[in-house]
């Protein structure tokens, strides 16, 4: 019986070896990093730290850390994100909602929006799983730029030579 308390063999690691072709886990003791070299400068007050890039599948997991107060960007999803707030609040124009600490966010394909952060919040940081591309867009829906998963890895990159942690630091959060 698998969940049976008295059963011995619980404690027991699975005896069999992982898939050959499975790629190796990824551990992250401090996600909020102590050191702020890890985190990534993507726009004015707008930085990233990132967790997963997953090459193969084309998104990416990240803290996002804001530490500056207003409208942030204005994007559109093509394929869907989910985001958790570990710190601060903020909001979108297009929504009524306030995302608050601890407040999970579905954000669904198809969706275009303006991220703001109020006037009262030093800094917010929040958990994205970011799928495909951040498609950013004027308020009439014009293409102005786009990130991926391939851009954030050259960000880190750059980032990562220029603070000395070495432009390899980024190699252990990629899939
Ligand atoms: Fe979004």
């Amino acid at each position: 019986m698998p969940d049976d308390p008295s059963n011995s063999d619980q404690r027991v690691p699975y005896q069999l070896p992982m898939p050959p072709d499975a790629q190796a886990e990824i551990v992250v003791p401090s996600a909020i990093p102590e050191d702020d070299r890890v985190w990534v400068p993507q726009a004015e007050g707008v930085l990233f730290r990132p967790l997963c890039l997953n090459v193969s599948q084309g998104y990416w997991m990240n803290l996002l850390k804001v530490t500056r107060s207003g409208v942030l960007s204005r994007h559109r999803h093509p394929n869907p994100v989910h985001g958790f707030v570990l710190k601060g609040r903020w909001s979108y124009l297009e929504h009524d909602w306030e995302a608050t600490e601890g407040s999970y966010v579905y954000e669904p394909p198809g969706e275009t929006h303006t991220l703001v952060v109020p006037d009262d919040v030093d800094e917010m940081i929040t958990y994205f799983q970011v799928n495909g591309v951040m498609y950013y867009v004027d308020p009439y829906g014009n293409h102005t730029g786009y990130e991926d998963v391939f851009t954030k890895i050259e960000n880190c990159r750059a980032h990562y030579e220029k603070n000395g942690l070495g432009s390899s630091y980024v190699d252990q959060f990629i899939r």
